[in-house]
């Protein structure tokens, strides 16, 4: 007779839960998962995928401009948002019906229901009372952040409500620079909607290359969005036209919507982590080392709860070292060092390794190349869009340790390049590659003049 009714009881299947639930339900061990919400979590049902489809269809009236200067008439070009809305939510409902089925296969249990963990052995899932379990772990993932305190800021959606507006705003002012913030101008202002970003900081994306974070905003502005710097909401009215933020520098924008993508916190809520003593971060935060571990035995935690890296891909891997090590006898860390990540602004990043600041404070003088250029594409419609290619090289060890792309196609080939990175690249063994033609992606191995920027003549 077994001790307890389950090996695992995962709670939350987003990403990290599903990836470590499948993996240790094939290893043999009897798993549950108790999930409150649709399977697949943030990133199928709110975030990555369904963002991805809302970049895909904005980009249209891009493609569409565009295509005048390569011969086509396009008569009168319009956009359906409830009829994307639907294809886009049969999509996601398919998605998360493959979750639910590799769960199933894998010979993982599937509890619908808010699961709160009561001791360090003791699961309880809201409606089906309480389960024990040789090992517990939380994947709760994360939720919007919301401000409290500034008047009228229950008027504002997230990007939680942004996936299903009823019916697309004429106007919207979207609170914050980070991804969300940038990704969703970018969306909205591509489907026609007179967009204005406002970000408290001197330039968006804060931890990005300070060339990146200037070209974005410049092309930002390039193709529409109004972009504020340096001020914030001091408060939301609503008007018999509409919604006015009022900012600290004293302006005021009308829309018709106003959003908050303001960061993430993770999602804790409810969990009795507290009572099952597991330590919080500072930031509340699920507090883990390497391996996932919590304080407490038998409880692990992976993903955006535990606030290390927050991506989906960081999720999944994190969720399959915790399975590798407790269940296959694999001890296993995630490696966080090198990840890729990328922005689907339009145009798009792609970054992995260190911007040229970072680089600087990590190993005093490096080496930066760079380049800003015209896509081909949108030289020959005669548009004034341009791309940015920057690499960062150690100068002592001559390895390549940023690489930083701002153009189309950017994401995808960023992933490339830090397959390179991580095995530990050199500047000569980057140009020893020879470049595919005509691509972007050539500039990034045609790289050969050291770039010596204003006042920082040390480089050359
Ligand atoms: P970010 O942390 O990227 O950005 C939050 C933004 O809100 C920052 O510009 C921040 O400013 C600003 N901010 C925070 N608090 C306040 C405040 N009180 N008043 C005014 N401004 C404030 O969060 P996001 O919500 O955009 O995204 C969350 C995370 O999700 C990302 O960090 C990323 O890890 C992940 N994500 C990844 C995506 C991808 O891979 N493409 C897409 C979307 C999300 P400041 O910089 O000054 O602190």
């Amino acid at each position: 007779m077994a001790q307890y009714d389950y090996d695992l009881f995962v709670i939350g299947a987003g990403s990290g839960g599903v990836r470590a639930a499948r993996l240790a339900a094939m290893s043999g061990a009897r798993v549950a998962v108790a999930e409150e919400d649709r399977v697949g979590g943030t990133c199928v049902i709110r975030g990555c995928i369904p963002k991805k489809f809302m970049v895909y269809a904005s980009e249209f009236s891009h493609h569409l401009k565009t295509a005048k200067s390569y011969g086509w008439t396009v008569e009168r070009a319009t956009f359906d948002w409830p009829a994307f809305l639907a294809e886009k939510d049969k999509e996601i409902a398919r998605l998360s019906g493959v979750y639910v089925r590799n769960l199933h296969n894998a010979g993982a249990e599937l509890v619908h229901g808010k699961g709160r963990v009561v001791d360090a052995h003791t699961v309880e899932v809201a409606g089906h009372g309480t389960s024990t379990t040789g090992k517990i772990l939380i994947a709760t993932g994360g939720r919007p952040w919301r401000p409290s305190d500034i008047p009228g800021c229950e008027l504002a959606i997230t990007s939680n409500e942004a996936f299903q507006l009823p019916e697309l705003p004429k106007r919207i002012v979207i609170a914050g620079g980070g991804y969300i913030a940038v990704e969703f101008a970018g969306i909205f202002n591509g489907l026609g909607v007179d967009t204005t970003l406002v970000y408290r900081g001197p330039n968006l994306l804060r931890g990005f290359d300070d060339d990146v974070r200037s070209h974005v905003a410049e092309e930002l502005e390039k193709r529409g969005v109004k972009v504020i710097l340096a001020t914030q909401h001091t408060a939301i009215e609503k008007t018999a036209s509409g919604l006015v933020s009022r900012f600290a520098n004293g302006h005021d924008v009308e829309s018709d919507a106003v959003m908050w993508a303001l960061g993430r916190e993770p999602y804790v809520e409810g969990l009795g982590l507290e009572a099952a003593g597991v330590k919080l971060t500072e930031k509340g935060s699920v507090a883990v080392d390497e391996y996932s571990r919590t304080n407490v035995e038998n409880i692990w935690a992976v993903g955006d709860v535990t606030d290390r890296i927050n991506l989906t891909p960081v999720a999944i891997r994190e969720g399959q070292a915790f399975a590798e090590t407790e269940f296959y006898d694999r001890p296993t860390k995630f490696d966080h060092e090198m990840v890729a990540s990328a922005v689907f602004s339009q145009p798009p990043i792609g970054a992995v390794g260190l911007a040229e600041a970072d680089a600087r404070h990590r190993y005093g003088k490096v080496d930066i190349y760079f380049a800003r250029l015209r896509p081909m594409k949108y030289a020959f419609a005669g548009a004034d869009e341009r791309a940015l290619i920057k690499l960062v090289v150690d100068s002592a060890t001559e390895r390549v340790v940023g690489c930083h792309v701002v153009g189309p196609d950017a994401p995808e080939m960023i992933q490339m390049a830090a397959i390179a990175m991580k095995m530990g690249v050199t500047k000569t063994q980057w140009d020893a590659t020879c470049a595919v033609h005509p691509t972007l992606a050539e500039e990034l191995v045609t790289l050969r003049e050291k770039y010596v920027p204003m006042g920082l003549g040390q480089v050359a």
